[in-house]
């Protein structure tokens, strides 16, 4: 009576589902890090997936784990391929007991006692579904190596088929950092008042301005010293050069007769120089003015001991001028590879 049952399973055994995946209507498909530290979901053109990723090795454009192509399933992808699969296996069970069902009445027909068995109301045939996509992601970015299209959310920093990381963008991507940060700090501030308090509320949005002044100053460390490095042709400068203002300066002005100060001019150069300093004195002395940022800067609204305080408008005028001084270096490196 279980022959049919039996037969089925066996076939099961020497089946292997196969579960279409869908792609976005942009023809992007979803993957995901295997890494359980980042699991950063993202998207990659379909045609580029096939046709430039190698099996062999995937990166993830958040933190630059590898592993093979067949690891970059989302989850979502998962759970729904193992719905389609028990979908398999349950039609082929049910048509394995109606198989079972049909030969046990045909044994019992005709016999004193009349007895009939059914299977009734389960599929005994199941349609796989291809896994459908997740919406869209606005971002888009171009690897300009390999040519690579891809998309997340937020940022990103390497490219998933080539591991390239463009410093270029990630330049771009912090000054947006930076600028959506302040931007965010009114919502931010009353949200948290409401569910932490004022205090706690009041902490975190100075720590994001604080940070917001950090993140300009590593930025255009990276950003200068690579266009600086390209221009030049130097395999490398001391460490932290372009950390210092004037010693990055002095660099480009010897390369290519130009100066930071003739990029922005003298005022906002000075005060590009003093928010340098506030950045060293929050990262080193957890703010506390000293002798050194006294007689780096001038600055006389603080005495030694006291704590620099950083205002919004503080954050954009930095912003502004490392966004120019990089504007400016960029077109000077462009120039530069024309003539080349
Ligand atoms: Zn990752
Ligand atoms: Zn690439």
């Amino acid at each position: 009576m279980f022959e049919g049952l039996i037969k089925q399973m066996k076939k099961l055994q020497e089946t292997s589902v196969s579960v279409p995946v869908n792609t976005d209507e942009e023809g992007y498909l979803d993957r995901e890090c295997p890494s359980k530290e980042c699991l950063f979901q993202f998207k990659i053109h379909e045609d580029d997936w096939k046709n430039i990723c190698k099996d062999e090795a995937i990166y993830c454009p958040l933190c630059g784990h590898s592993a093979p192509s067949t690891s970059w399933w989302t989850k979502e992808q998962l759970e729904a391929a193992k719905e389609q699969a028990l979908g398999v296996v349950k039609a082929a069970i049910n048509q394995g007991l109606a198989d079972g069902a049909r030969s046990f009445n045909r044994k019992m027909n005709g016999g004193f006692i009349k007895m009939t068995m059914s299977v009734s109301g389960r599929p005994k045939y199941y349609n796989i579904i291809p896994v459908s996509a997740q919406e869209a992601m606005k971002l888009k970015i171009q690897c300009g190596e390999c040519f690579t299209r891809f998309a997340v959310v937020g940022s990103a920093f390497f490219c998933p088929a080539c591991m390239h990381n463009s410093i270029d963008r990630t330049f771009d991507d912090s000054m947006k950092k930076v600028a959506t940060k302040i931007d965010n700090i009114p919502a931010v501030m009353k949200a948290l008042e409401q569910v932490s308090g004022r205090d706690e509320a009041t902490l975190t949005c100075r720590s994001l301005l604080e940070t917001g002044i950090s993140d300009c100053v590593v930025a255009f460390q990276k950003m200068m010293e690579s266009l600086y490095l390209k221009k030049s042709g130097k395999a490398k400068v001391q460490a932290n050069t372009f950390q210092r203002i004037d010693d990055g300066s002095k660099l480009w002005q010897e390369l290519c007769g130009e100066s930071y100060e003739s990029w922005i001019g003298a005022d906002r150069l000075k005060t590009m120089i003093l928010l340098f300093q506030k950045r060293h004195i929050l990262a080193h002395g957890e703010g506390f003015v000293d002798d050194k940022y006294v007689q780096k800067t001038g600055d006389d609204r603080y005495k030694v001991g006291q704590r620099v305080v950083i205002r919004d408008s503080d954050v954009l005028e930095l912003l502004d001028c490392v966004k120019t001084i990089v504007a400016h270096a960029r077109k000077v490196q462009a120039r530069n590879e024309e003539v080349l």
